[in-house]
Protein backbone atom coordinates (compact mmCIF):
# COMPACT_ATOMS: atom_id res chain seq x y z
CA UNK A 1 0.00 0.00 0.00
CA UNK A 2 1.19 3.53 -0.60
CA UNK A 3 1.99 4.29 2.79
CA UNK A 4 4.97 2.22 2.67
CA UNK A 5 6.20 5.42 0.55
CA UNK A 6 4.98 7.80 3.76
CA UNK A 7 7.78 9.63 5.52
CA UNK A 8 6.09 12.16 7.53
CA UNK A 9 2.52 12.16 9.60
CA UNK A 10 1.67 14.85 11.94
CA UNK A 11 -0.57 14.17 14.51
CA UNK A 12 -2.03 17.56 16.48
CA UNK A 13 -3.45 16.37 19.31
CA UNK A 14 -3.63 17.68 22.58
CA UNK A 15 -4.63 14.46 24.34
CA UNK A 16 -1.79 11.99 25.51
CA UNK A 17 -3.98 9.16 25.97
CA UNK A 18 -5.23 9.48 22.32
CA UNK A 19 -2.42 10.27 20.96
CA UNK A 20 -0.47 7.38 22.18
CA UNK A 21 -3.25 5.37 21.10
CA UNK A 22 -2.48 6.59 17.22
CA UNK A 23 0.82 5.87 17.78
CA UNK A 24 0.39 2.33 19.08
CA UNK A 25 -1.48 1.79 15.91
CA UNK A 26 1.12 2.41 13.31
CA UNK A 27 3.42 0.73 15.22
CA UNK A 28 1.18 -2.63 15.30
CA UNK A 29 0.69 -1.76 11.66
CA UNK A 30 4.36 -1.40 10.83
CA UNK A 31 4.27 2.16 9.37
CA UNK A 32 7.81 3.22 8.88
CA UNK A 33 6.62 6.66 8.94
CA UNK A 34 7.84 9.44 11.01
CA UNK A 35 4.90 10.60 13.60
CA UNK A 36 5.76 14.18 14.98
CA UNK A 37 2.85 14.75 17.85
CA UNK A 38 2.01 18.33 18.47
CA UNK A 39 -0.46 20.11 20.62
CA UNK A 40 -1.83 23.26 19.36
CA UNK A 41 -2.71 24.09 15.94
CA UNK A 42 -0.43 27.05 15.85
CA UNK A 43 2.58 24.31 16.23
CA UNK A 44 1.25 22.04 13.72
CA UNK A 45 0.56 25.06 11.54
CA UNK A 46 4.20 25.79 11.71
CA UNK A 47 5.83 22.70 11.00
CA UNK A 48 3.58 21.94 8.44
CA UNK A 49 5.38 25.03 6.69
CA UNK A 50 8.41 24.09 7.36
CA UNK A 51 8.57 20.29 6.51
CA UNK A 52 6.67 18.34 4.23
CA UNK A 53 4.27 16.06 5.51
CA UNK A 54 2.06 13.48 3.70
CA UNK A 55 -0.49 13.51 5.97
CA UNK A 56 -2.18 15.51 8.85
CA UNK A 57 -4.62 13.55 11.49
CA UNK A 58 -6.50 16.44 13.59
CA UNK A 59 -8.48 16.65 16.96
CA UNK A 60 -10.62 19.12 16.25
CA UNK A 61 -10.69 20.40 19.93
CA UNK A 62 -7.44 21.65 20.87
CA UNK A 63 -6.25 24.55 23.21
CA UNK A 64 -5.92 27.31 20.86
CA UNK A 65 -8.41 26.02 18.24
CA UNK A 66 -12.06 24.56 18.69
CA UNK A 67 -14.58 23.37 16.02
CA UNK A 68 -14.52 23.18 12.34
CA UNK A 69 -12.52 26.48 11.90
CA UNK A 70 -9.45 24.02 13.22
CA UNK A 71 -9.92 22.03 10.06
CA UNK A 72 -10.64 25.18 7.84
CA UNK A 73 -7.55 27.29 9.66
CA UNK A 74 -5.26 24.42 8.65
CA UNK A 75 -6.96 23.71 5.33
CA UNK A 76 -6.30 27.63 4.28
CA UNK A 77 -2.53 27.84 6.09
CA UNK A 78 -1.64 24.50 3.96
CA UNK A 79 -4.11 23.71 1.31
CA UNK A 80 -2.16 20.96 -0.11
CA UNK A 81 -1.84 18.48 2.84
CA UNK A 82 -4.60 15.96 3.08
CA UNK A 83 -6.35 16.33 6.45
CA UNK A 84 -8.52 13.14 8.36
CA UNK A 85 -10.35 14.82 11.35
CA UNK A 86 -10.47 12.86 14.68
CA UNK A 87 -13.63 13.29 16.17
CA UNK A 88 -15.48 11.81 19.77
CA UNK A 89 -18.24 9.35 19.05
CA UNK A 90 -20.81 12.24 20.30
CA UNK A 91 -20.00 14.76 17.63
CA UNK A 92 -19.98 12.92 14.84
CA UNK A 93 -21.18 15.54 12.63
CA UNK A 94 -18.62 17.89 12.98
CA UNK A 95 -16.42 15.18 11.16
CA UNK A 96 -19.16 14.78 8.18
CA UNK A 97 -18.71 18.74 8.30
CA UNK A 98 -15.07 18.70 8.08
CA UNK A 99 -15.07 17.01 5.20
CA UNK A 100 -17.59 18.70 3.22
CA UNK A 101 -15.46 21.82 4.15
CA UNK A 102 -12.17 20.13 2.41
CA UNK A 103 -11.04 17.77 4.98
CA UNK A 104 -10.11 14.00 2.96
CA UNK A 105 -11.70 11.87 5.77
CA UNK A 106 -13.09 11.75 9.47
CA UNK A 107 -12.16 9.07 11.81
CA UNK A 108 -14.24 8.48 15.56
CA UNK A 109 -11.62 7.75 17.95
CA UNK A 110 -12.83 4.95 19.74
CA UNK A 111 -13.94 3.26 16.71
CA UNK A 112 -10.14 3.66 15.15
CA UNK A 113 -7.93 0.42 14.70
CA UNK A 114 -4.56 0.24 12.92
CA UNK A 115 -6.52 -1.09 9.35
CA UNK A 116 -8.82 1.43 9.15
CA UNK A 117 -6.51 4.13 10.07
CA UNK A 118 -3.87 3.02 7.51
CA UNK A 119 -6.17 2.56 5.08
CA UNK A 120 -7.88 6.29 5.72
CA UNK A 121 -4.72 7.67 5.42
CA UNK A 122 -4.06 5.79 2.13
CA UNK A 123 -6.80 6.83 0.48
CA UNK A 124 -6.69 10.52 1.60
CA UNK A 125 -3.52 10.81 0.00
CA UNK A 126 -4.60 9.52 -3.05
CA UNK A 127 -7.49 11.84 -3.20
CA UNK A 128 -5.85 14.69 -2.42
CA UNK A 129 -3.81 13.99 -5.51
CA UNK A 130 -6.65 13.81 -7.88
CA UNK A 131 -7.89 16.98 -6.29
CA UNK A 132 -5.25 18.98 -6.93
CA UNK A 133 -4.95 17.39 -10.07
CA UNK A 134 -8.76 18.03 -11.07
CA UNK A 135 -7.86 21.97 -9.72
CA UNK A 136 -4.81 22.35 -11.73
CA UNK A 137 -7.28 21.34 -14.85
CA UNK A 138 -10.16 23.42 -14.00
CA UNK A 139 -7.36 26.50 -13.49
CA UNK A 140 -6.07 25.82 -17.09
CA UNK A 141 -9.66 25.68 -18.51
CA UNK A 142 -10.43 28.95 -17.16
CA UNK A 143 -7.38 30.26 -18.02
CA UNK A 144 -8.17 29.41 -21.69
CA UNK A 145 -11.76 30.42 -21.77
CA UNK A 146 -10.00 33.84 -20.86
CA UNK A 147 -6.48 34.43 -22.14
CA UNK A 148 -5.30 34.19 -26.08
CA UNK A 149 -3.38 31.39 -26.52
CA UNK A 150 -0.76 33.30 -28.68
CA UNK A 151 -0.26 36.52 -27.32
CA UNK A 152 -1.06 35.65 -23.49
CA UNK A 153 -3.56 38.73 -23.20
CA UNK A 154 -7.03 38.68 -22.65
CA UNK A 155 -9.31 37.43 -25.82
CA UNK A 156 -12.26 38.45 -27.44
CA UNK A 157 -14.78 37.34 -24.84
CA UNK A 158 -13.03 38.32 -21.59
CA UNK A 159 -12.96 41.29 -23.25
CA UNK A 160 -16.50 41.42 -23.63
CA UNK A 161 -16.83 40.60 -20.34
CA UNK A 162 -14.57 43.16 -19.16
CA UNK A 163 -16.40 45.70 -21.50
CA UNK A 164 -19.50 45.38 -19.99
CA UNK A 165 -18.10 45.69 -16.55
CA UNK A 166 -16.25 48.79 -16.83
CA UNK A 167 -19.41 50.32 -19.09
CA UNK A 168 -21.71 49.98 -16.29
CA UNK A 169 -18.50 51.16 -14.00
CA UNK A 170 -18.21 54.52 -16.02
CA UNK A 171 -22.07 55.28 -15.82
CA UNK A 172 -22.81 54.42 -12.31
CA UNK A 173 -19.63 56.72 -11.46
CA UNK A 174 -20.07 59.06 -13.95
CA UNK A 175 -16.53 58.84 -15.62
CA UNK A 176 -15.48 58.64 -19.21
CA UNK A 177 -14.68 55.51 -20.77
CA UNK A 178 -12.17 55.56 -23.68
CA UNK A 179 -11.70 52.85 -26.67
CA UNK A 180 -8.40 52.39 -28.83
CA UNK A 181 -8.96 49.94 -31.53
CA UNK A 182 -6.21 48.74 -33.30
CA UNK A 183 -4.63 46.85 -36.45
CA UNK A 184 -1.03 45.77 -37.64
CA UNK A 185 -0.87 46.98 -41.46
CA UNK A 186 -0.02 45.20 -44.39
CA UNK A 187 0.15 41.80 -41.65
CA UNK A 188 -0.77 39.88 -44.64
CA UNK A 189 2.64 40.65 -45.99
CA UNK A 190 4.75 40.03 -42.87
CA UNK A 191 3.08 36.22 -42.77
CA UNK A 192 3.74 35.97 -46.93
CA UNK A 193 7.31 36.85 -46.77
CA UNK A 194 8.63 35.97 -43.53
CA UNK A 195 6.19 32.86 -42.53
CA UNK A 196 3.77 33.18 -40.18
CA UNK A 197 6.45 31.81 -37.30
CA UNK A 198 7.50 35.22 -37.68
CA UNK A 199 4.01 36.90 -37.48
CA UNK A 200 3.35 35.12 -34.84
CA UNK A 201 6.69 36.22 -33.24
CA UNK A 202 5.28 40.06 -34.33
CA UNK A 203 2.10 39.43 -32.38
CA UNK A 204 3.65 38.43 -29.11
CA UNK A 205 5.96 41.45 -29.20
CA UNK A 206 3.46 44.15 -30.60
CA UNK A 207 1.33 42.63 -27.07
CA UNK A 208 3.86 42.97 -25.05
CA UNK A 209 4.73 46.03 -26.32
CA UNK A 210 1.62 47.37 -25.20
CA UNK A 211 1.56 45.99 -22.24
CA UNK A 212 4.64 47.31 -20.90
CA UNK A 213 3.62 51.01 -21.75
CA UNK A 214 -0.50 51.29 -20.81
CA UNK A 215 -1.73 51.24 -17.15
CA UNK A 216 -2.12 48.88 -14.68
CA UNK A 217 -6.12 49.34 -15.14
CA UNK A 218 -6.00 49.97 -19.02
CA UNK A 219 -7.30 46.42 -20.50
CA UNK A 220 -5.33 45.18 -23.70
CA UNK A 221 -7.15 42.50 -25.52
CA UNK A 222 -6.91 40.48 -28.93
CA UNK A 223 -9.78 41.48 -30.62
CA UNK A 224 -9.14 39.28 -33.73
CA UNK A 225 -6.25 38.39 -36.03
CA UNK A 226 -3.59 41.24 -36.03
CA UNK A 227 -6.46 43.58 -34.24
CA UNK A 228 -6.43 44.48 -30.47
CA UNK A 229 -8.46 46.93 -28.31
CA UNK A 230 -7.39 49.10 -25.24
CA UNK A 231 -10.19 49.80 -22.70
CA UNK A 232 -8.97 52.97 -20.79
CA UNK A 233 -11.25 53.87 -18.08
CA UNK A 234 -11.17 57.33 -16.36
CA UNK A 235 -10.08 59.11 -20.24
CA UNK A 236 -11.70 60.82 -22.13
CA UNK A 237 -11.52 60.45 -26.36
CA UNK A 238 -8.36 63.25 -26.33
CA UNK A 239 -6.64 61.62 -23.42
CA UNK A 240 -6.93 58.21 -25.11
CA UNK A 241 -6.36 60.06 -28.86
CA UNK A 242 -2.83 61.02 -26.94
CA UNK A 243 -2.49 56.93 -25.14
CA UNK A 244 -2.78 55.80 -29.03
CA UNK A 245 -0.47 58.49 -30.34
CA UNK A 246 2.17 57.00 -27.86
CA UNK A 247 1.48 53.90 -28.82
CA UNK A 248 1.56 54.49 -32.54
CA UNK A 249 4.78 55.23 -32.18
CA UNK A 250 6.35 52.52 -30.24
CA UNK A 251 5.34 50.18 -32.68
CA UNK A 252 6.53 51.91 -35.42
CA UNK A 253 9.79 52.47 -33.58
CA UNK A 254 10.12 49.00 -32.63
CA UNK A 255 12.70 46.49 -34.19
CA UNK A 256 10.87 43.03 -34.36
CA UNK A 257 13.94 41.42 -34.91
CA UNK A 258 16.63 41.79 -37.79
CA UNK A 259 15.71 45.30 -38.97
CA UNK A 260 11.42 43.85 -39.20
CA UNK A 261 9.51 46.85 -38.87
CA UNK A 262 5.94 46.74 -38.72
CA UNK A 263 2.98 49.85 -38.07
CA UNK A 264 -0.62 49.96 -37.06
CA UNK A 265 -3.09 51.43 -37.87
CA UNK A 266 -5.64 53.47 -34.58
CA UNK A 267 -9.12 53.96 -33.80
CA UNK A 268 -10.09 56.06 -31.20
CA UNK A 269 -13.38 56.92 -29.26
CA UNK A 270 -14.94 57.21 -26.30
CA UNK A 271 -18.33 55.98 -24.39
CA UNK A 272 -21.24 58.19 -25.13
CA UNK A 273 -24.45 57.81 -23.01
CA UNK A 274 -27.02 55.91 -25.53
CA UNK A 275 -24.04 53.74 -26.34
CA UNK A 276 -24.17 49.74 -25.94
CA UNK A 277 -21.39 47.66 -26.28
CA UNK A 278 -21.85 46.94 -29.60
CA UNK A 279 -22.00 50.41 -30.82
CA UNK A 280 -19.03 51.64 -28.67
CA UNK A 281 -16.36 48.93 -30.63
CA UNK A 282 -18.15 49.47 -34.14
CA UNK A 283 -17.42 53.26 -33.81
CA UNK A 284 -14.43 52.48 -32.70
CA UNK A 285 -13.98 49.86 -35.89
CA UNK A 286 -14.99 52.68 -37.88
CA UNK A 287 -12.43 55.37 -36.77
CA UNK A 288 -9.57 52.74 -37.56
CA UNK A 289 -11.20 52.18 -41.03
CA UNK A 290 -10.57 55.11 -41.04
CA UNK A 291 -7.30 55.67 -40.53
CA UNK A 292 -6.48 53.14 -42.80
CA UNK A 293 -8.41 54.53 -45.35
CA UNK A 294 -6.41 57.88 -45.01
CA UNK A 295 -3.06 56.48 -45.51
CA UNK A 296 -2.42 53.87 -42.50
CA UNK A 297 -0.12 54.08 -39.68
CA UNK A 298 -1.80 57.09 -37.82
CA UNK A 299 -5.05 57.67 -35.87
CA UNK A 300 -8.57 58.96 -36.30
CA UNK A 301 -11.14 60.05 -33.82
CA UNK A 302 -14.55 59.37 -33.83
MG1 LIG B 1 -8.74 17.61 22.07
Amino acid sequence: MGESRMQTILLIEDDPGDALLIREMLEQQGCKAELVTVERLSAGISFLQQHSCDVVLLDMNLPDSSGLSTMTRLLDAVPATPIIVLTGLSDESFGVDAVKSGAQDYLIKGDIDGRILKRAMFYAVERKKLEIALKQTRDLFERQARIDYLTGIYNRLMFSELLEAEQQRARRYDTELSLIMFDLDHFKNVNDSYGHNIGDHVLKEAAQLILDNIRSHDILSRWGGEEFMVLTPKSDQNQAGILAEKLRCLIEAHDFGDGLHVTASFGVTQLKTDDRADSFTARADQAMYLAKQNGRNRIELR
